[in-house]
């Protein structure tokens, strides 16, 4: 028996949240926001930690074991220094490293666009240049250099636009070129297509997977004249039967995922759309489903800070918030179908080093599609070696040093948004606080990322 172990304060860690009596009375989740371990432990080992100090020797040595356990996982740290020694570390390599082994770029191969949704982002502030010959080849040497620099296991593209598919050949230029390269140098390959589903045909789809299309992800704003409202043709006209038409045809040859926007919390658009998928049985052959509130966005070149759209999120009451997310879990549920969701670490990309890059039709890179159209909220050039000053200073914003240093979600926030904080305060810096929303809701997605691992152990177990 170590002496240091029994003499050792040992506490919950600050970022670690206990949801109590779940699955049972007398057991209780463990989820730390900062390394994202979940466990499951009994009443007797959360009363010892949480009573470390006063304890009988008998009980700490017959727990060592699962104590140290929950320190390895830092779910349990020793004491307030070092919990804190660890916060400052994860937010420094939050701040300059690498969190994950794959290497995201979202690009955009044209502004251009085929539609004219009713909250489209770059309407007030696009040209409809598509990216030229010369900038796509600026764009492939700097993902080059990012892959051999930084050693990523594997590069995600984004074809994002506008409409992707209303420039082709830059698209298929860049995927067929990078997928060849990935595979001389060792480096795993995708991408993904963000389209209105328009253009979309099986041809296309079986010549792109040829080039690494993993998956497709298309908005849809409801049945009929709900999406024909918000997303309608650019010369007028609607839009749903062809999308449809389109996601029935190439449903059966990869994997189409949903994206669908919702306003002032009304799912009913939602509900009938999965109505219409189930209806046509093709609601069992796509991928997942993301729902999301009208996302705030800058206004005009000369008005940033005019929020385009009747609603965004950040004018969301929380309560609204959480009650339309409760109200969609419930209909997913329902109808078995798989959904974004889970607790996970979603620090906003502008203040991350390597984190958040998009790279427009002219080579310019943001850290925010909310931000694109603005140059001055540029973060860089592919033609450059380094990135510029804006980029520099979204860096060292250091939000997160405002905060109570002991919030639970401060791994997983670090001050929150951005943009909302820009659209709320017209500055980049006070943090944009969701703790009440957190508060509802990080206990309903931890029991949900929960059961999802008993049901894949208890799958496994079956097939083995
Ligand atoms: S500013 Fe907000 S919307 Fe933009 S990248 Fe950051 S978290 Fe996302
Ligand atoms: S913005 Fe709010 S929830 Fe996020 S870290 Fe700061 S205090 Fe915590």
């Amino acid at each position: 028996m170590c002496l240091g172990y029994i003499l050792n304060i040992m506490k919950f860690s600050n970022h670690t949240i206990i949801v109590e009596n779940y699955p049972q009375p007398g057991e209780h989740l463990l989820y730390s926001t900062r390394t994202q371990a979940l466990v499951k432990i009994n009443q007797e080992l959360k009363h010892l930690v949480m009573n470390f100090r006063d304890m009988p020797l008998e009980m700490k040595e017959r727990h060592q074991a699962h104590v140290n356990h929950l320190l390895q996982m830092g779910l349990v740290v020793r004491d307030e220094a070092e919990d804190k020694k660890k916060l400052q570390e994860f937010q420094n390599q939050l701040k300059h490293g690498v969190l994950k082994k794959r290497f995201p770029v979202t690009i955009l191969t044209t502004y251009a666009c085929n539609f004219k949704c009713v909250y489209c982002f770059q309407e007030s502030s696009r040209d409809f240049e598509k990216m030229s010959p010369e900038t796509a080849e600026h764009a492939i040497s700097w993902l080059k250099s990012k892959m051999e620099q930084f050693r990523y296991d594997e590069l995600f593209l984004i074809f994002y636009g506008g409409e992707p598919l209303l420039n082709k050949p830059i698209l298929e230029h860049i995927a067929g070129h990078i997928q060849q390269w990935c595979r001389r140098h060792g480096f795993d390959f995708a991408f993904l297509l963000q389209t209105n589903g328009y253009l979309m045909t099986p041809e296309i789809i079986e010549k792109y997977k040829k080039i690494g299309l993993s998956h497709v992800r298309i908005s849809v704003d409801g049945v009929g004249s709900d999406h024909d409202r918000n997303r309608p043709l650019r010369g007028g006209g609607g839009t749903f039967d062809r999308v449809m038409k389109n996601i029935a045809d190439c449903a059966d040859q990869i994997e189409i995922g949903i994206s669908v926007a919702y306003d002032k919390g009304d799912i009913t658009p939602i509900e009938r759309l999965l109505d219409y998928f189930e209806e046509r049985k093709v609601l069992n052959k796509l991928g997942r489903f993301i729902c999301s509130p009208v996302h705030p966005t800058l206004g005009g070149k000369d008005t940033p800070e005019k929020v385009v759209g009747s609603s965004c999120m950040c004018n969301y009451e929380d309560k609204l918030l959480v009650e339309t997310n409760r109200k969609i879990k419930e209909l997913f549920e329902k109808k078995k179908v798989a959904t974004k969701n889970g607790m996970a670490i979603s620090v906003c990309p502008l203040t991350r080093d390597k984190a958040g890059v998009t790279i427009d039709q002219q080579g310019r890179m943001f850290k925010c599609n909310s931000m694109l159209g603005h140059p001055d909220l540029s973060t860089g050039n592919v033609r450059d070696a380094d990135y510029n000053d804006r980029h520099r200073e979204f860096l060292n914003l250091d939000v997160w040093r405002q905060c109570p240093q002991d919030c639970t979600y401060m791994p997983m926030c670090s001050g929150g948004c951005r943009l909302m904080s820009f659209l709320n305060n017209k500055n980049f810096k006070t943090a944009s606080c969701k703790k009440p929303y957190l508060n509802e809701m990080a206990p309903e997605y931890i029991k949900r990322d929960y059961d999802a691992l008993v049901a894949e152990r208890n799958k496994k177990k079956k097939s083995a």
